[in-house]
């Protein structure tokens, strides 16, 4: 790794999109990061977005996709999951810029008289910080890259199109390459591309101060040279700059869609370095996944959201990957936690129960765990997931009544049950036990024969716990707890010990497994459904 770790020699990558968001920005921003990785940099990657909320902590799930949270405990929107994914690296607290995190420090400095008098304003002071977090989130990266959320010219996004803009007087513009990526429809009724959308975006950016290095024109089929040329033509752009990403099958395939466009040439320029990108184990995924093998497994997602991917998108990413690596293929069946019974349990091959929050399904996540005990189903459960199975083990030691307080359980049945410190703070933001927690495993347990060691590290999003006062019920009812806090307060893992493969845990692994580098508890779940 070629890391040259200084702040000075750091060179910026600016994303922005224009026409429409949802096009692919943020896979492409990836994408390019993942490149450049793979020509030896040490990359790293933020996300600016003019939300007003202060982090995606309390956003619904439905609308915004899966919460992540990276290792220092920040709640943010699933792009940095893909950035950790495509970039194999972790995201910290500054990887992700919200607008409303801003005001809030804008304002707080405000109030304590951090600004000795002065007017605070837009321009300088948040497009000043705005490049502050941009510094921060660099600092120790040959490369940095930067993408702002929504499209140019959102009436909310534009103090960080100035604050990208002004960011190249600050560290000299060879030293930042903006990119645009802009969709050019195509028209049904006349049969053809139209590439007026684009030229309008491109002006927008311009009559913002900003003329891009590289423009991307998502299509949803290849696009003839000539459309690009075009484009290039009507926005003084150069024709070799203006380069064409068509839609492909598996967002993990983008890479070689980049590279095939032109765009390695423009970043080897800008970097000045025209070494090839070693996109070996890219590659090898990449035939791993197209391949069509002999064996398929079925696994049952037993969950409230049914039928949204992006709602639990690192674990159903985890599980594709997994499958891949294991040389089966994979069908993921959504089973409805509301309405599951044991023959959608009996149809699959094995049960996840991922996390969650409300009482909603619950009881047939619990119905989920009780059956993968008594059939021996493989079973893993994700923070609700072992807190589902600690309770359908509990029920089956003689505790029938037992619940979470989560879901009302007393006094006497409450085998999950609220965390010190937590009790009255339920439904504020940021509160609960976040990011990585070191967990000690059980000698001899499957939990440590799957890590292959006796200490690990897993990221956390919850408020509730396992109540040890009931471990006897746990026990006669199945499980054992193979991995606890290193103080031995709080249940990190249970297992079943006489199942094939049945493990949960408190933790959300799934936010640390990687396309090229599975997580274990994956890889050994799926291997154990063949
Ligand atoms: N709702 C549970 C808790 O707060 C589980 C959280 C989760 O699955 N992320 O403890």
């Amino acid at each position: 790794m070629r890391n040259k770790n200084t702040e000075k020699s750091c060179k910026y990558i600016f994303v922005t999109g224009g026409v429409l968001s949802g096009v692919g920005k943020g896979i492409t921003a990836a994408s390019i990061g993942a490149i450049l990785k793979a020509k030896g940099y040490k990359v790293s990657i933020q996300k600016c977005d003019p939300y007003l909320n202060v982090d995606a902590g309390l956003l619904n799930p439905v609308e915004h996709g899966e919460c992540f949270v990276t290792h220092d405990g920040k709640e943010t929107d699933l792009d940095l999951g893909h950035y950790e994914r495509f970039l194999d690296f972790e995201t910290s607290k500054y990887s992700s810029v919200l607008s409303g995190a801003l005001y809030q420090e804008l304002i707080d400095k405000e109030r304590s008289g951090g600004f000795h008098g002065k007017t605070v304003q837009m321009v300088p002071h948040f497009t000043d910080l705005v490049q502050e977090k941009i510094e921060k989130a660099a600092e120790g990266s040959d490369i940095h890259i930067v993408e702002i959320g929504g499209t140019v010219g959102d009436y909310e996004g534009l103090s960080f199109i100035e604050a990208i803009r002004l960011f190249a007087n600050r560290v000299g513009r060879g030293n930042c390459l903006y990119v645009h990526v802009v969709y050019v429809p195509w028209i049904n009724t006349s049969k053809e591309l139209k590439t007026k959308p684009a030229q309008n975006a491109l002006k927008d950016l311009r009559g913002f101060g900003i003329i891009p290095d590289v423009v991307v024109c998502r299509t949803e089929r290849p696009a003839p040279r000539a459309i690009c040329e075009k484009i290039a033509a009507f926005s003084g752009i150069d024709k070799e700059a203006v380069l064409n990403l068509p839609d492909i099958e598996s967002v993990y395939d983008v890479p070689f869609n980049v590279l095939k466009s032109g765009v390695l040439e423009i970043l080897n320029r800008f970097v000045g370095d025209d070494s090839d990108p070693d996109m070996s184990k890219w590659k090898e995924f990449s035939r791993l996944r197209g391949k069509e093998w002999a064996k398929t497994v079925r696994v049952g997602l037993v969950a409230k959201y049914v039928g949204n991917d992006d709602a639990y998108i690192c674990v159903t990413e985890a599980l594709k990957a997994a499958a891949a690596w294991n040389k089966v293929n994979i069908e993921i069946e959504w089973i409805n936690a509301e309405e599951a019974t044991g023959k959608d349990f009996a149809r699959v091959d094995g049960l996840v129960v991922p996390g969650g929050f409300g009482t909603r399904g619950v009881e047939g996540k619990i119905k989920a765990a009780e059956y993968a005990l008594e059939t021996g189903k493989p079973y893993l459960g994700l923070c609700l997931g072992m807190q589902c199975a600690v309770v359908a083990a509990a029920r089956r030691g003689g505790l029938k009544s037992a619940g979470s307080e989560e879901f009302g359980a007393k006094e006497g049945e409450n085998v999950i049950y609220i965390m010190e410190g937590q009790r009255g703070k339920e439904s504020t933001g940021g509160t609960m036990r976040l990011g990585d927690y070191v967990a000690k495993l059980k000698e001899g347990s499957k939990t440590q024969g799957v890590y292959g060691k006796d200490e690990v590290v897993e990221r956390h999003r919850h408020r509730y716990e396992v109540n040890q006062k009931y471990l006897l019920e746990v026990e006669k009812g199945g499980l054992i707890v193979s991995g606890t806090s290193p103080d031995g307060k709080l249940v990190e893992f249970v297992e079943a010990p006489e199942c094939k493969f049945f493990v949960a845990t408190q933790a959300h692994p799934e936010f640390k497994s990687r396309p090229l580098d599975v997580h274990p508890l994956f890889r050994e779940f799926v291997k154990s459904l063949k």
